[in-house]
């Protein structure tokens, strides 16, 4: 019968995440690896993951926004570096700089802003200035970067900012496109150090690109998808990277040939998944339907009440991985874990 309660769950396994983090880092070789964990780090949870990767030896933190860099500077303490990239408000401004949370700037008027915050605390903001190399998402226009870096550089001078990172993203959809956005933020860089100091950290590249792509890897590789075990869609399987996470629902009810599992589309798994296959004591089962609060699977000999079905995981019971389970619908492997709601609880089992 059942131990725990009649409710899915989502096993962190923390040998397997510092496992992949030290496969990770040994490939990125000199480029430091900075730990991204937006979106609650990628559902796992923030707490855990920044512990976990403290024990793995990481030193660099990348959260979205600042709120989740205070939260990470709490946990990790004084020592690591802390790295921002929402644009803030004056309020979160004014906590990343006393929190000595490094601050990611993509627009002049937000390098004003923050420069001007500085001056009324009476610190010195650390700011990375990121160059639009092609996403349009945020950063610099390369028409306006020279006068950017005047203003950054000035307003070093003055004892407000010290600009110690250039950055950008880009999309690691094709290589031609990467390497014309790496070309010009090699520009961008060099026309940084023409006007003073290079900044220590130079940073372009996530997940795929840092593995793939070392040619293309600054001083700092910005790493979330990878660290966590969940491979590219469409990408081929990482030496030494494992799914961190498994995603475990027990069986509530046998009905005919079929068991009923406890989790389903409110729990974040989405019904269009249906035709999946999941990992029972047996191996794997299809699943007919996802309803709202349970999914049909495929029986099998002595099925009983309580007995474990792996939802997605790293394939012990014969289940799919995140990311195959994301390429069905045409995702992502990190939207099947950030899409886990608050109902799933999150347990720690190594
Ligand atoms: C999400 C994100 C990353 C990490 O991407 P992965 O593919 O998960 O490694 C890096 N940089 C920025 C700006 C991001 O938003």
């Amino acid at each position: 019968m059942m131990e725990g309660p009649m409710r899915p769950e989502l096993r962190l396994d923390s040998a397997v995440f510092r496992a992949n983090i030290a496969a990770v880092r040994d490939r990125l070789g000199d480029s430091t690896l900075m730990l991204v964990l937006k979106d609650d780090a990628y559902g796992h949870g923030l707490r855990w993951a920044v512990e976990t990767a403290l024990e793995a030896g990481v030193t660099s933190f990348g959260s979205y926004d600042v709120r989740g860099g205070v939260e990470v500077r709490r946990i990790a303490g004084g020592e690591v570096t802390v790295f921002a990239w929402a644009t803030s408000t004056d309020e979160e401004i004014d906590e990343a700089l006393l929190q000595d949370i490094e601050l990611g700037v993509g627009t002049v008027e937000y390098l004003r802003r923050i420069a001007a915050r500085a001056e009324v605390l009476g610190v010195r903001a650390r700011i990375h200035l990121k160059i639009d190399t092609g996403l349009h998402r945020n950063g610099v226009r390369p028409e306006d970067w020279a006068a950017a870096v005047a203003e950054a550089r000035e307003a070093e001078r003055s004892g407000a900012l010290a600009l110690v990172g250039v950055w950008s993203h880009i999309a690691e959809a094709s290589d031609a496109e990467d390497d014309e956005a790496q070309a010009v933020f090699l520009d961008a860089v060099r026309q940084v150090g023409l006007t003073g100091p290079q900044p220590a950290s130079v940073h372009l590249t996530a997940s795929a690109a840092s593995w793939w792509r070392p040619e293309l890897r600054g001083t700092v590789s910005r790493i979330g998808a990878f660290c966590y075990g969940i491979r590219s869609a469409d990408g081929p399987d990482l030496d030494g990277v494992r799914p961190a996470a498994r995603l475990v629902a027990p069986v509530v009810r046998v009905e005919g040939e079929s068991a009923i599992v406890a989790v389903g589309s409110l729990d974040g798994v989405p019904s269009t998944l249906a035709g999946m296959t999941v990992g029972t004591p047996v191996g794997s089962r299809a699943v007919s339907t996802i309803d709202v609060a349970t999914m049909t699977v495929e029986g099998w000999p002595e099925m009983a009440v309580g007995d474990e079905v792996t939802v997605f995981g790293p394939g012990a019971q014969g289940e799919e991985t995140a990311t195959t389970l994301a390429e069905r619908i045409d995702t992502v492997g990190e939207e099947i874990l950030t899409r886990l709601g608050p109902r799933i609880r999150r347990r720690v089992v190594d």
